[in-house]
């Protein structure tokens, strides 16, 4: 832990919704739902006007539009959100070159190369309110709620504290009265798993946990996790921030002799496999955030399907419930050879010792969160659209040969809505030019 607050952690407010508000001017002020739209599908992320209906990341879409049916539901368009990425990534490397990304809108920043007059309170907030209206700049309006302290663990609570669109900055020793009052899941590595052996134990609290010795917290959680925990409950976290982190993920598969044709048998085996990535993910105190779904078909084609949640999980049923889901949207009709369920976007907490050669067969190629581009005649709400003489805009539903379209950009106030044959000729799916 340093001594002074300069370990920076941003976080995009709801970021898939924001950026589908700024792009579609109809959606500002309105419900929106991203995630996937089909029948098992499960919602990414909410708008704060959906969360006002009790909408979550990771709820089945069936539930999300049961609690808010007006809402407008979208497939995530990841091309946007990472060109969005980018530019706020930019912005952070200006201001000092150690970042650490860890999702497309998350990432820790380290002050110490930023050349401050100061690490005084003062200071330090006129840099993260600069950062915040540069980031409301370039993504056309965005906001980011950033929580500035003495390490990492501590910047990352900060940043929690006053969402949407906040700056929280612990001062330099208040740390551990801050966290005593907050349930222990607030401690990175502390999932549900963790959360429930500290609870039979009578450990709810920050504060409980620090009563409790180091001895019987390794006694209890075994010599890494306990050792971990004693120190984190104390506030201490020298965990420095790595620029460009490797992509890290735990991933199961299976490859099988017949192809499978059984959607109730491909279901068993991916919860099967979802259990087992959540058993290693917990046994590594790891969880993540975007579940990913690899199936090789028949022909051979190998189909990669994520879905990215708000916050890490590393609880199996959770996990099933998201690689089902994704399942759940395939055409697997000529049958599969092969199926796999991977969790990345690792929230790590002990990072060192996990991947070591012997578990270099498990670890997924990178994970890429671009589903593959539908086909032509395929028209999913939320993608992006070209019509000759309507101009740009984006789909909002289709079905018994009609496509309903919004004609609009960020550049364009709301714009009408047009029914269309869903083989109009001059309707193409949009995507941004390639640079
Ligand atoms: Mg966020």
């Amino acid at each position: 832990m340093r001594p002074e607050a300069s370990v920076t952690h941003l976080d995009l407010d709801a970021f898939f919704a924001s950026v589908e508000q700024r792009d579609q001017p109809s959606l500002r002020g309105q419900p929106v739902v991203v995630g996937g739209v089909g029948g098992r599908g499960v919602v990414s992320t909410a708008s704060y006007e959906a969360r006002k209906y009790g909408v979550r990341s990771a709820m089945s879409t069936r539930e999300a539009r049961s609690r808010c049916p007006h809402a407008a539901f979208l497939n995530p368009r990841f091309h946007a959100y990472r060109d969005t990425s980018v530019k706020v990534m930019e912005v952070l490397r200006d201001v000092s070159p150690l970042v650490e990304p860890l999702s497309l809108d998350e990432a820790f920043v380290d002050l110490a190369p930023a050349e401050l007059p100061s690490y005084d309170d003062g200071d330090v907030r006129a840099l993260a309110e600069e950062v915040r209206a540069r980031v409301h700049d370039v993504t056309g309006g965005l906001t980011a709620s950033v929580g500035i302290g003495t390490s990492k663990f501590i910047a990352k609570v900060a940043s929690e504290l006053d969402k949407p669109d906040g700056l929280v900055i612990v001062t330099a020793g208040s740390e551990r009265e801050l966290l005593r009052p907050m349930h222990v899941t607030v401690i990175p590595g502390v999932g549900p798993a963790t959360s429930e052996r500290l609870r039979r134990a009578g450990i709810s609290t920050v504060a409980d946990l620090e009563a409790v010795s180091e001895e019987e917290l390794v006694r209890l959680l075994g010599k890494a996790h306990g050792h971990g925990l004693f120190l984190l409950a104390r506030a201490q976290d020298d965990r420095p921030v790595v620029p460009e982190r490797e992509t890290k993920s735990v991933s199961v598969e299976g490859t099988y002799d017949t192809d499978l044709t059984d959607r109730r048998l491909m279901e068993g085996l991916v919860s099967r496999q979802a259990v087992s990535v959540a058993e290693r993910l917990r046994k590594s105190g790891l969880s993540g955030r975007t579940i990913t779904l690899k199936v090789r078909l028949h022909d051979f084609t190998t189909l990669s399907r994520s879905t990215t949640l708000n916050a890490p999980t590393d609880k199996g049923p959770e996990i099933a419930r998201l690689a089902r889901g994704l399942l759940g949207d395939l055409d697997l009709t000529g049958g599969v050879r092969l199926l796999g369920v991977g969790v990345s976007g690792l929230a790590d907490w002990i990072q060192d010792d996990l991947f070591g050669d012997d578990h270099d067969e498990d670890d997924d190629e990178p994970v890429d969160e671009l589903p593959d581009l539908p086909d032509q005649r395929t028209w999913v709400p939320g993608m992006d659209v070209e019509h000759d003489s309507h101009g740009r805009g984006w789909v909002w539903g289709a079905g018994r040969g009609i496509v309903t379209v919004r004609f609009e950009t960020a550049e364009t106030p709301p714009g009408p809505v047009r029914s269309l044959p869903t083989d109009d000729p001059s309707l193409t799916p949009w995507r941004p030019p390639t640079t």
